[in-house]
């Protein structure tokens, strides 16, 4: 049974109620992070933490709580939580306010945790490789609304996953406003070609995944050569692996990208990345 905190009190799921003048909820006006933990402990509890601040601060959300409580509101959520494997939810919204957009009319934050277990793709497709659409939805422009801020606005990646669903595909890639590469909807993209291993640079516009800085971390550790390079849709149909990386889905392979089968599913590199992100994980569980 999931578990949530909210504003300090822990609840069952049947209890966990907010507010319908909640601005998260009218506005989609808030924050977010979704995290893993193993064991009972947090996977990179200070890189989400860090994260959720930017995030906040970048748009003007005053989170009511410092790290340490928030670091112990996450332990809370943990211990009353029934299984040591699960996924967090950690939601920082405007808070209720009357029916008009302006934040300054709402007083205080909510803030909720939700424990519970996550499993976005059947296991399937973690052993045979995920097949991908490019989507006609495009991800915001910088000067929209910044891809490091991991907001509770998803309408466009919740449009690219629809085009997904409707070509039986398991998951979309976003293009920028420029037809470049940034991500998939909750998840960042790798390719190799040639042994190099290349994933778009944030500033195309993907979200500062967690998952993929750790991947860079353990490439660079494994010798393999990786970059931050510009993609294009002709990039990924030609690579010779392909996977993404994201909290939820962990690394999952790609085998196929708009009716183009990769070279290699799951692929060398993959499997080594794979394996690395598999001790780091058993690392927590000693
Ligand atoms: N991009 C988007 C849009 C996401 O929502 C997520 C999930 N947080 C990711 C990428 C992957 O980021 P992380 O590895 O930090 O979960």
């Amino acid at each position: 049974m999931s578990v949530c905190w909210i504003d300090g009190i822990i609840v069952n799921k049947n209890q966990a109620k907010i507010s319908v003048f909640d601005h998260g909820l009218l506005y989609g006006d808030g924050v977010f992070e979704g995290i893993r933990f193993y064991n009972k402990q947090v996977f990179q509890l200070k890189a989400h933490l860090a994260r959720l601040l930017d995030s906040a601060k970048s748009i003007l959300l005053n989170i009511p709580y410092t790290t340490n409580e928030l670091e112990a509101a996450i332990n809370d959520v943990i211990n009353a939580y029934a299984a040591d494997n699960g996924y967090l939810r950690l939601v920082i919204t405007r808070g209720k306010g009357p029916l008009s957009i302006n934040p300054e009319n709402c007083p205080r934050c909510t803030t909720l945790i939700i424990a519970d277990q996550l499993s976005v793709m059947p296991p399937s497709v973690l052993q045979k490789g995920a097949k991908l659409v490019i989507a006609s939805t495009r991800r915001l422009p910088v000067d929209g609304l910044d891809p490091r801020v991991k907001s509770l606005n998803y309408l466009n990646h919740i449009l690219a996953k629809i085009e997904a669903n409707q070509a039986n595909a398991d998951e979309a890639v976003l293009l920028n406003a420029h037809g470049y590469v940034t991500e998939g909807t909750t998840d960042n993209i790798f390719i190799t070609k040639n042994n190099q291993l290349l994933t778009p640079p944030i500033s195309d516009g993907a979200l500062n995944g967690i998952t993929r800085n750790v991947v860079l971390e353990l490439a660079r550790k494994l010798g393999i050569p990786c970059h931050e390079a510009t993609l294009s849709p002709h990039d990924l149909y030609i690579a010779d692996e392909c996977f993404l990386t994201g909290t939820a889905v962990e690394l999952i392979p790609v085998r196929q990208i708009d009716g183009r089968n990769m070279r290699d599913c799951p692929g060398p590199i993959y499997q080594k990345l794979q394996n690395a992100f598999n001790e780091e994980k058993t690392r927590l569980t000693l």
